[in-house]
């Protein structure tokens, strides 16, 4: 169990690591077309003929998201601004979400469904331990199974969440070189860099959560042989 802690704990940050060095990195490489992040969503939105996402700035670093339910495309003030190669990577990526939500995108729609299910299973394996720990009322092999089940929840939302990354990126790539943002060779490489990396993040997040699932499920298994 130290184990696994501490390895999905290092490979995380590593992962967390890798995509603040990359964006740092580049975020200093200017792009030559000179577009700034907010720019460039616009544009892509216009292409694809979405008129009913709106795009807002917020405070914070890498704060970028798609808000599907609100259609809101958030950027960070310094993507919204910017106009660096990271900041049109990272606009064209959440430009993505915003695609995919509009051609019903079938990863993307599972993803939302989840959504509810997947904060209380969060809840779930955050407090169970802790409730069990302190009080110590839960049979074992309750807690145990309550926890696989969890984790099983959670596995399954972050395995959803790969190809709607994924895809995202590669629609983020392929526009950014179409519309010529980002200019072939290194800038172009640069960009990649970054957005290679934060989909990195999600690997790291689907194997944390793959380790802590087969570990209860082993357990539980472990517990049923031993009953027996
Ligand atoms: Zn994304």
């Amino acid at each position: 169990m130290i184990l696994l802690f501490l390895g999905t704990m290092a490979l995380s940050l590593f992962a967390s690591w890798k995509v603040r060095s990359a964006y740092n990195r580049y975020s200093q490489v200017r792009a030559s077309s000179g577009y700034t992040g907010a720019e460039i969503a616009q544009r892509i939105l216009d292409l694809n003929n979405i008129r009913d996402v709106t795009i807002h700035s917020t405070p914070g670093h890498l704060t970028d998201h798609y808000d599907p339910s609100n259609r809101r495309l958030v950027l960070s003030e310094e993507n919204y601004h910017g106009t660096s190669v990271a900041a049109l990577g990272v606009s064209a990526h959440e430009c993505g979400h915003a695609i995919q939500h509009k051609q019903l995108y079938g990863p993307l729609q599972w993803r939302m469904a989840a959504v509810g299910i997947t904060s209380i299973a969060s809840q779930i394996v955050m407090w169970v331990p802790i409730i069990g720990m302190v009080f110590g009322f839960f049979p074992y092999n309750l807690v145990i199974t309550v926890m696989a089940i969890g984790f099983g929840i959670l596995m399954l939302f972050q395995l959803v969440t790969l190809p709607v990354e994924f895809d995202a990126t590669a629609r983020a790539k392929k526009v950014l070189a179409g519309t010529g943002a980002v200019a072939q060779g290194e800038e172009f490489r640069a960009m990649s860099k970054v957005l290679d990396a934060a989909a990195l993040t999600y690997v790291a997040a689907f194997v944390s959560t793959l380790g802590y699932f087969l570990y209860y499920l082993l357990q539980m298994t472990g517990a049923r042989s031993s009953d027996e």
